[in-house]
This record gives C-alpha cells, sequence and structure tokens, in this order.
C-alpha cells in the first residue's frame, strides 16, 4: 500500500497501453509534454475524472491540479456541463454551418469582456493565435512581430523561435522542420524587460505588425508581468502603429471574468482565447477591434476558415461552463482558495522558503513552486535556472501520494472550484517530505 493508501496498485495496465502507445504514436503520445521526459518515468493512463479525482487505467486515484491543462475549472464531469453537451448531442454535433450556440457563446464572451467587437472561433489555441498575427498583419501591412522568451503561443511555425544570439536580431527556429524563412519575421524579447523591446523597435520599428504576449506567463511555471510591464507594451506599440496581442488562452477566463485587461487595466488590440472555452472540448477563439476585424474573410480579404469552428458540441460546453462559473461564483470561490493555499504556504513552508530552498507564486487560481531559488523569476532564463531535478523529486513523490500536476517543472499548478483545503494541505505536505 502507497503511503496515504490510494497509490495501491502497481501501473501494469498504465504500462501496458503505453508500450503499445510507442507503435501508434510518436513517442508514445499525442502531445509531447505528456510523454513525462521532462519529468522522468512513465505517463499515467487515466480512465475516467469525477470532480477533483483522476482514475487511472489501474484503479489508482490523484487529486487533480491539471484541469486537462486548464480547461477543466469546474472540475471533471461537471453535471451541467454534462447535461448541456448531452442536450446539444441530441440536436447535431456539427453543421459546418451557422447555428444559434455560436452566437450565444460570443455574446457571453464579449459581455465578460468588453473591447472585443468581433471574434471568430476556432478548434485550438494554435490556430487562435496564428490567425489573430494575420489579422494583425493584414490590418498593419507589416510583417514582423514580437514575442517573448518562455511564452508559447502554439506550435505554428513563426511561433517556434528562439532569440538568435546578440542583440536585435532575427529568430532562430527552435525546432526542426521550421525552416529559417519562418522565423526570420519573430522577433524575440526578454519577459518584463523593456529595454530588450525597445531595442527591437529601434532595429525593426516600421515593420513590427504586433507584439504578441502572455499577460501572465504561465508556459514558464508562472511569470507575473512586473507593474507596469503590460501598459508600456500598450504605449510602444501604439507609437510604432504596431497592435497588441492578448494570449489569453490560459489566462481567459480563469485571471478574471473580464481577463488581463481587467486585472492590469491595459486593452489590448486582439485577444486570443482556448481551453475554458470549450469546456473542455475542442475549441478556440481570437477576436478584437473592429479595425482589425474586418480584416477576416468574408469581411475582408485576411483569409481564414474552419469545418468544424464554432462546433455546436463545444459551443455548449463552453456556454454551459461560463455559465455555471457565473452562478456559482467562481473568480470569488476559486480566489478564497487561492488565498487558502497562501496561508498553508506560509505556515508549512516558510522555513524552505527563508533559506533559499524553494518560492512560491501564485494569481487567480493559478500557482507554481519553483525549487533551488528564493527569487521568485521574472522571465525564462530565471526560470530555466531553477531545480528542475528538485521539482521532479517532488513531482515523483505527489503522484506516489495520489496527487496529480502537469509533468513538467516548466508547467503552472491549476485550483478547479472542486478542490478542498485537505487536498492543498495534501499537496503541501508532500513538498514538506521530500525537502526535509
Ligand atoms: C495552450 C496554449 C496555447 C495553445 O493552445 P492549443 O489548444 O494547445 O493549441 C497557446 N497559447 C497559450 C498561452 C497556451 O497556454
Amino acid at each position: 500500500m502507497g503511503a496515504n493508501g490510494m497509490q495501491n496498485k502497481a501501473h501494469t495496465q498504465s504500462k501496458k497501453i503505453m508500450e503499445q502507445s510507442q507503435k501508434a504514436f510518436p513517442g508514445g503520445v499525442n502531445s509531447p509534454v505528456r510523454s513525462f521526459r521532462s519529468v522522468g518515468g512513465l505517463p499515467v493512463v487515466f480512465s475516467h475524472g469525477l470532480a477533483k479525482t483522476l482514475f487511472d487505467v489501474d484503479g489508482n486515484q490523484y487529486t487533480d491540479f491539471c484541469s486537462s491543462w486548464g480547461p477543466l475549472i469546474l472540475g471533471y464531469s461537471h453535471p451541467v456541463v454534462l447535461s448541456a453537451i448531452a442536450e446539444q448531442m441530441k440536436r447535431a454535433v456539427t453543421f459546418g454551418a451557422p447555428c444559434k450556440e455560436e452566437l450565444t457563446l460570443a455574446e457571453k464572451i464579449k459581455s465578460w469582456i468588453p473591447g472585443i467587437d468581433l471574434l471568430r472561433f476556432v478548434s485550438s489555441g494554435t490556430e487562435a493565435t496564428m490567425s489573430a498575427l494575420r489579422a494583425a498583419r493584414a490590418a498593419t501591412g507589416k510583417n514582423k512581430f514580437i514575442k517573448f522568451e518562455g511564452c508559447y503561443h502554439g506550435h505554428a511555425d513563426c511561433f517556434l523561435v528562439s532569440a538568435g544570439s546578440g542583440l536585435a536580431t532575427l529568430g532562430q527556429p527552435s525546432s526542426s522542420g521550421v525552416p529559417p524563412k519562418a522565423a526570420e519575421d519573430t522577433l524575440v524579447a526578454i519577459y518584463n524587460d523593456e529595454k530588450s523591446v525597445e531595442r527591437l523597435f529601434q532595429a525593426h520599428g516600421q515593420d513590427i505588425a504586433a507584439i504578441i504576449v502572455e499577460p501572465v506567463a504561465a508556459n514558464m511555471g508562472l511569470v507575473l508581468p512586473k507593474k507596469g510591464f503590460l501598459n508600456f507594451l500598450r504605449d510602444i506599440t501604439k507609437k510604432h502603429q504596431s497592435l497588441l496581442i492578448f494570449d489569453e488562452v490560459m489566462t481567459g477566463f480563469r485571471l478574471s471574468q473580464g481577463g488581463a485587461a481587467q486585472t492590469y487595466g491595459v486593452m489590448p488590440d486582439l485577444w486570443t482565447f482556448g481551453k475554458i472555452i470549450g469546456g473542455g472540448l475542442p475549441c478556440a477563439a481570437y477576436g478584437g477591434i473592429y479595425d482589425v476585424m474586418k480584416h477576416i474573410a468574408p469581411l475582408g480579404t485576411a483569409y481564414q476558415a474552419g469545418t468544424l469552428s464554432g462546433n455546436p458540441l463545444a459551443m455548449a460546453a463552453g456556454l454551459a461552463t461560463l455559465n455555471e462559473m457565473e452562478r456559482c461564483n467562481a473568480f470569488s470561490e476559486l480566489e478564497n482558495k487561492g488565498q487558502q493555499l497562501d496561508q498553508l504556504v506560509t505556515k508549512h513552508l516558510s522555513v524552505f522558503i527563508e533559506s533559499g530552498k524553494m518560492c512560491y507564486q501564485r494569481i487567480a487560481s493559478f500557482f507554481c513552486f519553483f525549487f533551488g531559488t528564493n527569487q521568485v523569476p521574472q522571465n525564462f532564463e530565471q526560470v530555466s535556472h531553477t531545480d528542475m531535478a528538485l521539482f521532479n523529486k517532488v513531482y515523483h513523490a505527489w503522484l506516489e501520494a495520489g496527487i496529480y500536476l502537469g509533468p513538467s517543472g516548466y508547467e503552472v499548478g491549476f485550483l478547479s472550484t472542486a478542490i478542498e483545503l485537505s487536498d492543498m494541505e495534501k499537496m503541501i505536505s508532500v513538498i514538506v517530505s521530500v525537502l526535509e
């Protein structure tokens, strides 16, 4: 029997399925992080989930702090979401034609996030960012754009780019299969570093269509924008007739009802959404001010399309999720849980923080533990210097104790409304036992 009596079964089935999966998928998976390469060991293969609990194919249980990378903010198999899907399923699972459900969800999103005049549904965050950039390029007639090191915007060619060597150089592909030409128009700046952005505008100011940024960076652990950083991005893009794109695929509908614009008081020109927007079904969106979105076909000449875009099943799941969040005051409930987590950290982890062994970051229902330093990282380089080996140790102790988070020290933790104080206590107690 495992430490808490939950992990009492060997991972025989998981192991068997993963072995067979190696013969079906590259690396056995359909998205690389799932392979556990980052933390080591074999992935857990899940069979079902209920509220805060995940069940694997061997009958082990885990408390879920991953929420399928964010979408399941209400927990697994939420009855309201399930019944919305079931009702829609009886009518049609897809039309490939306009349906009322897409309008209802769009109006809900627009009511939550003022400033979006027009939006377009797509099927993944990758499509949303790719298309938002196309809109920005079409609207400005410029080709280059700035992204920040460590921010993730999906896997379109032009986003798989790392900084070139030296100042103000052009980006270089960070993935094989991406032609250098596709990376050429990508300029890479350092998160929270205004100078790095200024230098790029000095060198390429006339040619920069947009800055794309995660307004809270949640794909390099959790890095918050320092005070004034987003304002600075707003000002410098305005000054150079460039556009500002908030990639809110992760932060949208989780950071606050109005997203980063509400939390930080900075309005972008374009937004991208995903994850929560589809309630766990494949769905994403991009949108923004009319003057930019009017360039999208068929209103304008920038082509962008999708067979399953505005899929009624995804619309139903997304709408049910947002409605239920409103009904149960999800944002204040999650903030309360977040503050409980802060208090647990103060109570049980202060000793490790003071001695420089770790630090902790949280905003809304995002949280992250960094190890090997008590200086909360401000950019990707600082995150990459944290102690990932120690994170991996903690990660496996969590798994052993029946706690599931995304399998990488570069991933953020998520609270869902289903999480309770005792779950957070357990997560913290595992950190204590590893660090001791
Ligand atoms: C997850 C994510 C994406 C990519 O979304 P997919 O649906 O996985 O393609 C883009 N941007 C951010 C900020 C994300 O967190």
